[in-house]
């Protein structure tokens, strides 16, 4: 064994869902109430090609004499003395609470080598608790989720490095290293291509009749690999898995492939909020269009919608086969959408005619490309060396003579690409700024039509 790891946190945040499965093997009790009795456990863990003891530290709070408080120092130590590593779990979507406040402390003090993980990090509930996370001054918090098995690439990376320090301090038993992670690997390995068992989650939302039925049936008849029990019943499905051009997903039901004939008053409102629902599946969202009456209301709506999900954007512009004039038809589309939509700026753009199946290749490629820039993982050198161009290129402003400073920039998440800048004065940061830097993000990454977040963290 190469080192030991404590999995240390407040009670309910998920240390023995985490604990199983680096163990493999359902060991323990995991109940939603805290303080469930669970006994103070040891697994030998793998992860990747690293082996080592892991010490669920959950059984630790039992001790019912003390403050809470009391508990937790005790526990936290005993797990220090005992660990070479501590992760320190908190939960996403609770955020950092007070007692986890308490913890760091702890940690802090104790001088530990702790990687702070933000726990329950699936799906975009957990963000600003991941976020958060960095006001812990632990480090960059890694964000997993124990229960789906996300993020252990992640945790691996983070561990990785301790894991040879304390194999070279514990001299014994260095296990081989046959798995190499390069310095820039962060680039790599992070964005994987959907697969059968992981098919990319599509929703096409749109006002009534852009031809979102249409188009979905196009796309499912010309398919020969038509799998799931719900492919028969694709009408009523609330969603239907497929292989489009022989990319593997699941398109996700809006009201536009449901029955028709109830036509009603209700139809606009109804359709919006099944926009609502499909988008908060879907990772890539494609606002379909109908080209004779391209952005209206509703099509902004929902396009801003899925924008604000932070889900990965497409406009498709259909029934282009009605169109005489194409080239002047795109220009103006092209206007009418920057003007419309300065939140989805570059996002593509494509035409497609649903009933003829005309530039569906142009779609399929579009939506695989959106996905990857929505996955996409910086490098935190290149990340600082862009920061350090663009502040010269244009330093943020000096209110009050006061200097702002950006000091140190990386890539807090992914799916979509989210940074934390640390700075000073951050509350003095204009917005301008802030576009500035999105915005130079995408041109010099090329990451068009994802959703792009900096958040500023202040620094002194
Ligand atoms: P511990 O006692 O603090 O170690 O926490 P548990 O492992 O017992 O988990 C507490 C609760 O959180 C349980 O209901 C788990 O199912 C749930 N949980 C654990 N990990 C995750 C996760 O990654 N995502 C979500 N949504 N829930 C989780
Ligand atoms: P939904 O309400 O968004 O699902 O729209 P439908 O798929 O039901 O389509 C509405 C109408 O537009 C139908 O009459 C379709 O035949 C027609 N339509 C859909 N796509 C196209 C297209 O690419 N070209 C033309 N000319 N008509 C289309």
């Amino acid at each position: 064994m190469s080192f030991t790891l404590a999995i240390v946190g407040r009670p309910n945040v998920g240390k023995s869902t985490l604990f199983n499965r680096l163990v493999g093997r359902r060991l323990a009790l995991v109940d939603d109430q805290p303080g469930v009795t669970r006994d103070l456990r040891e697994g030998d863990a793998r992860l990747g090609d690293l082996r080592f003891i892991v010490i669920d530290s959950a059984g630790l709070e039992l001790a019912e004499d003390d403050s809470l408080q009391g508990r937790m120092r005790r526990l936290t130590e005993r797990a220090v003395e005992e660990a070479d590593i501590c992760l320190f779990l908190i939960d996403a979507r609770a955020g950092v609470t007070p007692a986890d406040e308490i913890f760091a402390d702890i940690l802090r003090r104790k001088n530990a080598h702790v990687i702070v993980a933000a726990n329950k990090a699936e799906g975009s509930a957990g963000d600003a608790g991941a976020i958060e996370a960095w006001g812990l001054g632990l480090g960059e918090p890694i964000r997993i989720s124990a229960e789906h098995g996300e993020g252990l690439d992640d945790l691996y990376t983070a561990l990785r490095p301790l894991a040879d320090e304390f194999a070279e301090k514990h001299a014994a038993n260095t296990p081989e290293v046959d798995v190499e992670i390069e310095e820039d690997s962060e680039e790599e390995g992070v964005f994987r291509m959907p697969t059968a068992a992981k098919p990319l989650q599509l929703a096409v939302i749109g006002r009534p009749n852009a031809g979102k039925s249409t188009l979905i049936n196009k796309i499912l008849g010309e398919d020969r690999l038509l799998t799931g029990p719900e492919a028969g019943i694709t009408r009523d499905a609330i969603s239907v898995t497929t292989e489009f051009m022989g990319t593997p997903m699941r398109i996700w039901d809006t009201a536009g492939m449901r029955k028709k004939g109830k036509i009603n008053d209700k139809l606009e409102k109804l359709s919006v909020a099944d926009g609502l629902r499909a988008v908060r599946f879907a990772e890539v969202v494609v606002v379909l269009l109908d080209v004779n009456i391209p952005f209206e209301t509703q099509d902004l709506r929902i396009a801003d919608l899925a924008e604000t999900e932070g889900r990965a954007v497409i406009v498709a512009a259909n029934k282009w086969d009605l169109e005489e004039d194409k080239p002047e038809k795109l220009k103006e589309l092209r206007e009418n959408f920057e003007k419309s939509l300065p939140q989805l700026r570059g996002a593509p753009l494509v035409t497609v005619s649903a009933k003829t199946g005309k530039g569906l290749d142009r779609l399929h490629n579009a939506i695989i490309r959106a996905y990857e820039v929505w996955n996409r993982r910086i490098s935190t050198a290149k990340l600082n060396m862009w920061l350090q161009a663009m502040t010269e290129a244009h330093p943020p402003p000096a209110p009050g003579g006061r200097r702002i400073k950006l000091r140190y920039m990386t890539q807090a998440k992914t799916r979509p690409p989210g940074f934390v800048i640390m700075a000073t004065h951050t509350d003095k940061i204009p917005e301008s700024y802030g576009r500035y830097l999105v915005n130079g993000l995408r041109a010099d990454f090329d990451m068009p039509g994802t959703p792009i977040r900096i958040f500023f963290r202040d620094q002194g």
